[in-house]
């Protein structure tokens, strides 16, 4: 047995992000179960909305893994907003705080681990790609650091490339290229309008600063881990192998790929296993846009119609915030009783319980990487409707390059 001061101790600071904390939770438990000692750092409001989700809220998310013998202890932070600030509907003024203010909040609890008599000594720090700080609070306190990227291989070539992009005219120019990209090291040709929206913009916008900030950082990372899988991408992971230690660990999913131990939804998860078990095999389409994507309201009407001429069944995941947290009731009149008992219609659920259910038949997605590795997973095939950031370059992967959805 390998005493607690002789095993590796890890802090891991995960993205105040649904997309990006899931996946942070089940790699702290996967190294967990290998022999580290994990400190995971969320922010006061994701903590908040976690635990305000949940029935019986454990003021420590980690409790029920703990008691099963992993060492994974738990602290928050602020991300420099209140907690009750309506992060969704100020969306800029949120990541203007990530890319200006967390870093302060975060280096002052690295610091209180770091010096602490009390614990036992840390030796690295793994933090999402996406921080801007990460390589110098590492630094600053001579740690190991460990990116960890929670999205396609493709997507990290990309914005690693941007300068490439720029010199050949596809990012940052008046007048844009639309010719096909095919100078990245391990990307097959790719069209403009496959790249991430980022990429398609000009480049203005704080998350602009926040992805050119924390691809000049990752440079500084010891390892990049990267939640995809070889076979799936493996021009891509090679290539950028070639460049740093890049590995693929992916698919991460919570153990045995059944419902977490550790509450992760930020809002309460309803239960359709009931209703799916009076379906017919394979007879359910299941459509969600994931946690952070807005639809316009003529969008939703369209997709709405849609659904009600299909006659399919279907569960649908409505987000209270889906078309803007301003308009909590988006759906058209009379919507409800047209659809009748053909249809849920939810605010969030346990995805990977209803993706594994014997009734769902499809899945129509807004394309988030997670969603498409859980789909993957359970062999359901994806219609795709992207929205921003990496879905449409996400969409290419799943339509043109692995052909397993539309
Ligand atoms: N998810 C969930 N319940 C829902 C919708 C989504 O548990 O009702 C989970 C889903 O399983 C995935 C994550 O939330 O793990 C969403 O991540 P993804 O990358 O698909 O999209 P994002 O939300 O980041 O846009």
């Amino acid at each position: 047995m390998v005493e607690a001061d002789q095993k590796p101790h890890a802090i891991f600071v995960a993205y105040p992000l649904q997309g990006h904390v899931i996946p942070s939770v089940h790699l702290a438990i996967k190294l967990a179960s290998k022999g580290f000692i994990i400190t995971f750092i969320n922010t006061h409001s994701i903590h908040h909305q976690t635990t305000k989700a949940q029935a019986n809220a454990d003021q420590d998310i980690f409790t029920a893994v703990r008691q099963s013998g992993l060492d994974i202890r738990y602290t928050t932070v602020s991300d420099g907003l209140p907690v009750e600030f309506d992060r969704s509907l100020n969306h800029d003024q949120f990541m203007a705080a990530l890319l200006h203010v967390f870093s302060a909040h975060v280096e002052e609890a690295v610091a209180k681990i770091v010096r602490s008599s009390e614990v036992p000594p840390v030796s690295c720090l793994i933090a999402d790609t996406f921080f801007v700080w990460p390589s110098k609070v590492a630094k600053k306190f001579g740690l190991k650091y460990i990116s960890y990227w929670t999205e396609a291989a493709l997507v990290f070539s990309l914005y690693y490339h941007v300068d490439l992009l720029r010199v050949n005219g596809h990012f940052g120019c008046h007048d844009s290229r639309e010719d096909k990209i095919d100078y990245i090291p391990g990307v097959r040709s790719i069209d403009p309008k496959d790249m991430t929206s980022y990429l398609q913009e000009s480049d203005t916008s704080v998350c602009h600063q926040i992805i050119f900030t924390s691809f000049k950082d990752v440079r500084g990372a010891d390892f990049v881990l990267c939640n995809t899988i070889q076979e799936l991408e493996p021009e891509t992971v090679s290539a950028l192998q070639a460049k740093m230690p890049f590995y693929a660990v992916g698919p991460i999913f919570p153990t045995g790929f059944t419902k977490s131990t550790v509450a992760t939804s930020l809002w309460p998860e309803s239960d359709c296993t009931s209703w799916l078990n009076t379906k017919p095999h394979g007879s359910v389409l299941y459509v969600s846009f994931g946690s952070y994507a807005h639809v316009t309201k003529n969008d939703l009407i369209e997709i709405a119609h849609g659904l009600s001429l299909s006659k399919v069944n279907f569960v649908w995941v409505l987000r209270p915030d889906i078309v803007s947290s301003d308009d909590e009731d988006p759906l058209p009149v009379g919507f409800k009783e047209e659809i009748h008992d053909r249809a849920m219609i939810i605010p969030w659920c346990c995805q990977i319980q209803v993706l594994t259910h014997q009734a769902i038949g499809g899945f129509l997605t807004h394309c988030g990487w997670n969603s498409i590795l859980e789909s993957l997973w359970c062999e359901v095939p994806l219609m795709c409707f992207p929205l921003l950031t990496d879905q449409f370059t996400n969409r290419r992967l799943v339509v043109d390059d692995w052909k397993i959805g539309d």
